[in-house]
């Protein structure tokens, strides 16, 4: 090393200690020269990685995990498609022969059994296509370019428009911010959250807000209703999979909208909560990062 005269950059040098055992260290090492040009002292800068090493292993560590676990989600899907909804139509299809077939021969329970089985047939097709969009959130994302938020709200209320017209909503939109996104995605996630303002509305006209605050290389959107509200209790667990407050005669769905937001805003760097009172409406918030620019209407 010496001889090299030269400096000597060591990423990763373990090193054993009495007190803390072994330690990593990144060191520089860089001959002192003396009057004829040879090297005579050795001086050494060490920074300990020890910390950020193990910091780094554990973020790998949770990455594969989680690769893992989504490889394991999407051949459920593929599952799901194939094995699942071929015995389902099997279902469906030879009950409505047997209604054809039979018709005069079937009393009023015998209809009656026979309009459940169809609708759980109908009611078991919704959660498979639901389960099967969750589970494409990470397998059929579109690369990620500069997306206007503001005409990714005006696209998703426009999607919801019958809904909106039906609950006479007032959606209105802040200066939303430019970020880095699947567009398409995107989209899905404010419906997903302005369909469900309108769906859990409360008495008074539904009235969702959209805003966005810029905070140091991100951003925090917020989607606030006027409606039912959710009890502190349940504003984490409601983000799972098929998790529902109310029964599908109450308020309609399949309880995989939110699990989807989350899967989004997650592929997108961010996070996902919602803060809520009963009766006092709630408000969505998640994460973005790199906000550049603004722009933005009232819808
Ligand atoms: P779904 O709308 O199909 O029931 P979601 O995953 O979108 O499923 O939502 C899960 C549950 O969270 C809902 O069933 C509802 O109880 C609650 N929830 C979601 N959004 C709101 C909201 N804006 N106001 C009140 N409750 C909500």
């Amino acid at each position: 090393m010496l001889a090299g005269k030269k400096l000597v950059d060591i990423p990763e040098e373990p090193i054993h200690t009495a007190k803390k055992g072994t330690r990593y260290l990144h060191t520089k090492k860089i001959p002192i020269l003396d009057d004829h040009g040879e090297p005579r002292y050795l001086l050494g800068i060490s920074d300990d990685i020890t910390d950020r090493k193990r910091a780094d292993a554990k973020a790998r560590k949770a990455a594969d995990a989680l690769a893992r676990s989504n490889a394991e989600l999407e051949q459920f899907a593929y599952v799901a498609s194939h094995d699942l909804q071929e015995p389902l139509r099997m279902v469906s299809s030879f009950t409505e022969l047997l209604v054809r077939r039979y018709e005069g021969q079937l009393d009023a329970t015998a209809r009656e059994y026979v309009g459940f089985i169809l609708g759980g047939t109908r009611w078991m097709q919704q959660l498979i296509n639901a389960l099967l969009a969750y589970s494409r959130v990470d397998s059929h994302g579109k690369p990620f370019e500069m997306t206007d938020l503001g005409g990714v709200v005006d696209d998703a209320v426009r999607n919801l428009r019958s809904a909106v017209d039906e609950q006479h909503g007032e959606i209105t939109h802040e200066r939303l911010p430019m970020v880095s996104g699947d567009r398409t995605q995107l989209i899905q996630l404010f419906q997903n959250l302005v369909g469900n303002a309108l769906k859990f509305r409360g008495e008074a006209v539904p009235r969702i807000h959209v805003s966005a605050q810029a905070d140091s290389g991100r951003c925090t959107l917020a989607v606030r209703d006027n409606g039912i509200g959710i009890a502190p209790e349940h504003t984490k667990r409601i983000f799972k999979i098929f998790q529902r407050l109310h029964g599908r005669d109450a308020y309609p769905g399949t309880g995989v909208g939110l699990a989807i937001a989350k899967k989004i805003v997650e592929r997108h760097g961010g996070r996902i909560w919602v803060e809520s009172q009963p009766g006092s409406g709630s408000t969505f918030y998640f994460t973005l990062p790199e906000p550049r620019r603004t722009a933005g209407a009232t819808l």
